[in-house]
């Protein structure tokens, strides 16, 4: 078979998601890539000189929150309180209030989704915009806490963390069974920004695909999904890709 052009598979997904909506959604680090959150690997990703697994396992925090909070957290802590959403996150926003996707699943602790106007967004790797005290469990806002000094502390001297999901523990039980509801269901997902390397995450196109839904794969790079499970890879950047589909399905 002839391969498709960028414009027809442009095309065609607009047409898959006019008939098959509403689809749903699952993104990784690439989608907020244009928003200048930098992903952990990948092109462009910023830990070449250590391994962010090493820093983002629950262990190493349980040993040495100072040296993860120094590296780790406040990198990402500088990096989310400057961002904002990009063409992506807005034109599913607008997607979903016009009825062609429904839920987002995202990998990402960004907020970004929220912050561009999503109302359905699971956030399957938990978030970063709030934290709580390990010792005493005090819930905090990450934008009114101080890292000027490292840990930072609850007012009982317990360290505080965010609450987003390290390496080593799991997934919020309501977002794994609520996600893997959608994906047995779903009739069309379209997966953007993820290397579909990180389990169980990684496990939802998958169980999309069993049940019979077609997969859009959009990503600048090919992935492992990339044909094997994916029915229509769009070879680009999150930004232009969702600006022009955007603008297919209102044609
Ligand atoms: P990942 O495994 O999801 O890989 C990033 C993917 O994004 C790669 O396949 C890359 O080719 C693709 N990409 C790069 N630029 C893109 C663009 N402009 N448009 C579309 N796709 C693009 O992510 P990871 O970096 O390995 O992160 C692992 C885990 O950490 C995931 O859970 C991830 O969501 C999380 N993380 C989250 C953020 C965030 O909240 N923004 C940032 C870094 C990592
Ligand atoms: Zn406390």
């Amino acid at each position: 078979m002839k391969s498709q052009s960028y414009q027809e598979k442009i095309i065609q997904t607009a047409k898959m998601i006019k008939e098959l909506k509403p689809a749903s959604v699952l993104t990784g680090a690439g989608i907020s890539v244009e928003s200048g959150v930098p992903p952990f690997r990948g092109q462009d990703g910023i830990w070449e000189k250590f391994d962010p697994v090493e820093y983002a396992h629950i262990n190493v925090f349980r040993r040495n929150p100072h040296k993860v909070w120094n590296i780790l957290l406040r990198e990402i802590k500088n990096t989310l309180d400057k961002a904002c959403p990009n063409t992506a996150h807005k034109a599913l926003a607008e997607m979903e209030s016009s009825g062609f996707i429904k839920t987002i699943i995202t990998q990402n602790i960004d907020g970004l989704h929220q912050a561009a106007g999503s109302k359905d967004v699971i956030e399957f790797h938990g978030n970063f915009a709030t934290l709580h005290c390990v010792k005493c469990k005090m819930p905090y806002m990450m934008k009114e806490i101080s890292i000027k000094k490292i840990p930072p502390l609850c007012a009982c001297g317990g360290i505080l963390r965010p609450d987003c999901v390290f390496f080593g523990e799991m997934i919020p039980p309501e977002s794994l069974y609520r996600s893997r509801q959608i994906a047995s269901k779903t009739r069309l997902m379209i997966v953007i920004g993820t290397s579909a390397t990180v389990q169980p995450a990684a496990s939802i196109p998958l169980i999309a695909k069993k049940n019979g839904a077609k997969i859009i794969d959009i990503n600048p790079q090919r992935t492992i999904i990339t044909e094997t499970v994916s029915d229509i890879f769009i070879n680009g950047m999150a930004g232009t890709v969702m600006a022009d589909l955007l603008k297919a399905i209102a044609r």
